[in-house]
Order: structure tokens, then C-alpha cells, then sequence
């Protein structure tokens, strides 16, 4: 039997065991996300994980999204497999700068992106994923100015199209999206001509532009199953390109580049899911005022129609 078969069967014996629930990103690495009860987006899966009568999360991501997990499910003991796997778009804001900033424009209202620490969505008035952010600031007075962090290319975009000149994007980026350039892009296209572009929208302006659709992951997977397209360039991070194929197997998809690869979203591997289901750790916790805090950041998005 190969390692990963065999570490696969032992994770699935140990979490039953350990009553716990697996969830796992949608950039993980295609074995983890085959071991997993649920894949799919970070909110997606912490809300779809408080739902359940799991004792344990074992989250297959990054830092802030098992933070986002303990938040919604505090009397479940969340794991991280590798507790060094952060994301560096989220620790472009920490608490401190933004009190600073929010002193400076004391009438903005703070917009997060879940991609965010627990103490920065305390700080903040409302949070957003990529798929709703475009509502949550429509929810906003139109003349009421708007802090949106961190993401500078999704505030961009969002300012854009929800006509907002009033809104102020903070100066973070997602290492991995913001690689890819508009030359990278063009090489895609003619190397496949009439596929359709999907690009997420931490992807830079000037990419974003070109695609034929911006959407989140879940926006991408989704509008794939539904179109009469038959092939597709994937503008996001490649190991999302495992869920498309496993899905519509009958389509192509491309990844724009390979550059795409987040390796904090490939530092887990099987290897430290079952390490983490034998040793319940690592732990991430939240401490109760922030959590309740951050929550409140939460449910105000989750108010938004
Ligand atoms: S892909 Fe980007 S936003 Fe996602 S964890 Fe990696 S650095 Fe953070």
C-alpha cells in the first residue's frame, strides 16, 4: 500500500475516534483535500463546521481561517496541522495599525476581508468574503467613507463596482495572486484561445479586467458547472484546479501559471493531519472578548442580503 493510501485510512480510523471533522481548503494539497469531510472556501466550511456535532475541527488552511473556525464553534477544540501556516495578506494588518488608521478617519466605517486575524475583525465594523464583499459595502451609506482591509486589489475592485469613490483600500495583497501578471495572462490566452478567463479578485486590476468572469473560488467552481464552456483559464491559486477537474471531468481547465502556489496553503500534508488527530495539536483558540467581538464583525456580514 503507498504512504499516502495508507496515512489516508489511519486519518479516517483516527477521526472517528477522535469524533472530529476534516475541512479543507480548496488550495490545499489535492491529497488533503481527498482525506476531507468538506472542501471549499475558508467561511464556507467554519460555517458549515458549527453546524455539526463534531468535538473536533481539524482545519486544512491557514492561521486566520481555524481562528475564523473557533470563532463560530468555541466549544470545539479547532486544529491547524502546520501552526506555521499564516497568510501574509492577513498580517499586512494587525490590531495596533489599524486603531492607528481608524484615529486618523474616525468616520470610515471598517470593512474586513475574512482573510484577517480574530483581533482585526474585533477592530473592525463588518467583515466580508470575495463573494460578498461587493453587497456588504452596497450596505453601507453612500456617503459614509469606507476603510476596506486588507486587500488592496479586492478593495479595488469592489470601489469599482460598487461606484464608491469614498472607499480607502488598505495597502495588503496576496503574495501568491498578486504574482501574476497581465503578460502571464495574455500568454495563457494564446496558448488557449476561446477558453474562458476566470480570475478572483485578489488578482491585480489590470488582470482582473481581462477575465471574462470575477468571481470567489466557490463563484468559479460553480459558474464552471453551470456554463455551456467548455474550457477555461484558472486564475487563482492551482490547487483549486483538483476540484474542477474532479467535478466536471469532462472540461479543461488551465491554470494561468504555475506560478499561482500558495505555500502556506501547501505546508499541511497528510503526514501532519494525522500527526495533529494523535497528539491534538496543534490548538488554536481565541480568547472570549475578542471572539466576541470579531463575531459581532461576522454576523453584521451575514445580516447583509
Ligand atoms: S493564497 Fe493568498 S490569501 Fe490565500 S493564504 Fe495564501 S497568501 Fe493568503
Amino acid at each position: 500500500m503507498d504512504n499516502i493510501k495508507r496515512l489516508s485510512e489511519e486519518i479516517r480510523e483516527l477521526k472517528e475516534k477522535r469524533k472530529a471533522l476534516i475541512l479543507s481548503h480548496v488550495y490545499q494539497r489535492p491529497e488533503v483535500q481527498e482525506v476531507a469531510d468538506l472542501v471549499g472556501d475558508s467561511l464556507e466550511l467554519s460555517r458549515k463546521a458549527a453546524e455539526t456535532e463534531a468535538e473536533v475541527i481539524v482545519f486544512c488552511g491557514v492561521h486566520f481561517m481555524a481562528e475564523s473556525a473557533a470563532i463560530l464553534s468555541p466549544e470545539k477544540i479547532v486544529l491547524l496541522p502546520e501552526k506555521k501556516a499564516g497568510c501574509p495578506m492577513s498580517d499586512m494588518v494587525d490590531a495596533e495599525a489599524l486603531r492607528a488608521r481608524k484615529s486618523k478617519m474616525p468616520e470610515a466605517v471598517v470593512v474586513c476581508y475574512v482573510n484577517t486575524s480574530a483581533e482585526v475583525k474585533a477592530e473592525s465594523d463588518i467583515a466580508c468574503t470575495s463573494a460578498n464583499a461587493v453587497s456588504v459595502v452596497n450596505s453601507i451609506p453612500q456617503d459614509q467613507p469606507i476603510l476596506f482591509i486588507p486587500d488592496k486589489n479586492l478593495g479595488t475592485y469592489v470601489a469599482g463596482k460598487a461606484g464608491r469613490k469614498n472607499l480607502t483600500a488598505w495597502e495588503g495583497f496576496c503574495n501568491t495572486h498578486d504574482k501574476l501578471t497581465l503578460t502571464d495572462l495574455l500568454k495563457a490566452r494564446d496558448e488557449h484561445p476561446g477558453a474562458v478567463i476566470l480570475a478572483h479578485p485578489e488578482c491585480r486590476p489590470d488582470v482582473v479586467d481581462m477575465a471574462d468572469v470575477v468571481a470567489s473560488t466557490s463563484g468559479m467552481l460553480k459558474f464552471a458547472g453551470e456554463s455551456s464552456a467548455q474550457e477555461f483559464i484558472i486564475c487563482t491559486e492551482i490547487g483549486i484546479l483538483h476540484q474542477f477537474n474532479k467535478r466536471y471531468p469532462g472540461k479543461k481547465f488551465y491554470p494561468v501559471s504555475n506560478k499561482l502556489s500558495c505555500p502556506n496553503m501547501k505546508a499541511t500534508t497528510l503526514e501532519k493531519v494525522h500527526r495533529a488527530l494523535v497528539t491534538m495539536e496543534p490548538r488554536i483558540t481565541v480568547p472570549a472578548d475578542i471572539r466576541e467581538k470579531a463575531l459581532s464583525s461576522l454576523e453584521r456580514m451575514l445580516a447583509v442580503k
